[in-house]
């Protein structure tokens, strides 16, 4: 299919050109941490999709007509009604950002020594369980952990291992199931709508709620159009909301499909469970009218949710992420297939095998993509996922050495992509020449946002 972005740019941001010993300078005084890094100093910032989409004449159009009424706003009522028409759920409650939608629904839902079954917890979600004293247990499908498995949902729950807990010793200690759509953990790699409604079934016939993650339920509608049977002939959003429909509720970041600066939210079919969760929304982020969130972001959102179900944007981002996966694979990269939508993930364990996982393969690609083309993105390897001993030497390696490329919603070009992966390329001819890391300071908590590393 011909596909290209269903807009066109109006408004631009100079993007900073810098030389390699600019650059060398910067990431050592960055303690060798891209999340250190000045952004002035970032040619290509693949970090995250998280709140760095670009939005749209339409949403600064509505943001700057947007009613900062304390109670009752205007701008509330556009955001309940596009989340509402959207989700039909009948309680919806407007949250700064996605971890405040996971603690306040959580602290109503868990206590200590419950469990969350979830495909993967993303790492804020697991976080949120954790601090309640519940335990967050992560039951992924067996094609998850195959890399280069080519299964066309590998974010799917193990639906025999919710059946074994469902029905066995632990049954009384399970508080909730929650999907993560896309299973961002994994790949980004979708949820099917036969897996979601299995699991609905199971968690209805015993009696335990299931909620959706749904961060990026539009990406997950539209990787469900294109490879689940019977689903071919639909929209994205019917997709999404048949996945709304299965479920009990849902808590999402709209910084990644709301596509707006800022903003989250909690939908709930539930009265008793919704008013709970407005109890402590308004003590702890403000009135269930704005929750946390500027009247613009409101509005922001009430458009972001429609525009990023378009099926021409959801072609044409679906296109450039393919594209960039192709590219990277024909420069000799290995990646996480089948290629998701949000974001690229390399295998750095592959393509450095000189590296070990105690000198961080990950860490070191991402550096060499920032120190050769000013590329920023981050590891999701053994710096972030093993155990490290006193000394800050790796004990437990990660399963896999992966960095991740994020692609941030509307903002770069398929010329922006095709650099990457020309950057990988040069990379990929001589990776010999890359070397490993060492930690230097890591802290005890959220470790990847703070440590100080030097190259070995
Ligand atoms: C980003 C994200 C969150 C947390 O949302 P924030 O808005 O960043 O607080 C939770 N779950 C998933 C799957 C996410 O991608």
């Amino acid at each position: 299919m011909r596909t290209f972005p269903p807009y066109r740019a109006q408004v631009v941001t100079e993007i900073p050109i810098t030389t390699r010993a600019e650059r060398e300078r910067a990431l050592a005084a960055a303690g060798y941490n891209a999340f250190n890094l000045p952004a002035n100093m970032v040619t290509i910032d693949l970090l995250t999709d998280s709140g760095t989409g670009a939005v749209s004449a339409a949403q600064e159009a509505a943001a700057t007509a947007a009613d900062r009424s304390y109670a009752g706003s205007d701008s509330f009522h556009r955001f309940r009604a596009a989340l509402s028409e959207l989700t039909r759920y009948p309680h919806i409650l407007p949250v700064h950002q996605g971890r405040a939608a996971e603690r306040i629904l959580f602290s109503s839902v868990l206590e200590a020594g419950k469990i969350s079954l979830s495909n993967t917890h993303f790492d804020t979600t697991r976080a949120n369980v954790e601090l309640l004293g519940a335990e967050a247990r992560d039951l992924p499908c067996a094609e998850f952990g195959d890399l280069d498995s080519s299964e066309p949902f590998k974010g799917n729950i193990d639906l025999d291992a919710v059946e074994r807990l469902l029905t066995g010793p632990e049954r009384e200690r399970v508080g909730m199931v929650l999907l993560t759509i896309t299973n961002n953990g994994g790949g980004g790699q979708p949820v099917s709508m036969a897996n979601l409604a299995a699991a609905s079934r199971l968690c209805r016939a015993h009696g335990v709620p299931i909620f959706l993650d749904a961060a990026r339920f539009a990406e997950n509608a539209w990787l469900v159009v294109q490879r689940e049977s019977g689903y071919r002939d639909k929209t994205p959003r019917e997709v999404a909301e048949e996945a709304f429909g299965l479920v009990d509720g849902c808590v999402a970041s709209l910084k990644k499909d709301g596509i707006s600066p800022m903003g989250a939210f909690i939908g709930l079919n539930d009265p008793e469970l919704a008013q709970r969760c407005e109890t402590n929304l308004i003590a702890t982020e403000g009135f269930r009218t704005y929750g946390g969130l500027g009247a613009h972001d409101l509005d922001r959102v009430a458009r972001g949710v429609h525009e990023v179900l378009d099926p021409n944007y959801l072609a044409a981002r679906a296109a450039d992420a393919a594209r960039l996966a192709d590219r990277a694979a024909e420069a000799g990269v290995d990646i996480v297939r089948p290629a998701g939508i949000h974001a690229l993930y390399l295998n750095a364990g592959r393509l450095l095998p000189h590296i070990p996982a105690s000198r961080f393969p990950g860490h070191s690609l991402a550096c060499e993509l920032y120190l050769q083309g000013g590329i920023r993105c981050v590891e999701l390897g053994s710096l972030y996922l093993g155990t490290l001993d006193e000394d800050n030497e790796l004990v437990t390696p990660a399963p896999f050495e992966l960095v991740r490329i994020a692609l941030p919603r509307r903002v770069y070009s398929q010329a922006h992509y095709d650099y990457v992966t020309d950057v990988l390329a040069d990379i990929a001819k001589n990776p010999e020449s890359v070397p490993g890391y060492r930690i230097v300071d890591a802290p005890k908590i959220l470790r990847h946002f703070n440590l100080r590393m030097a190259p070995a």
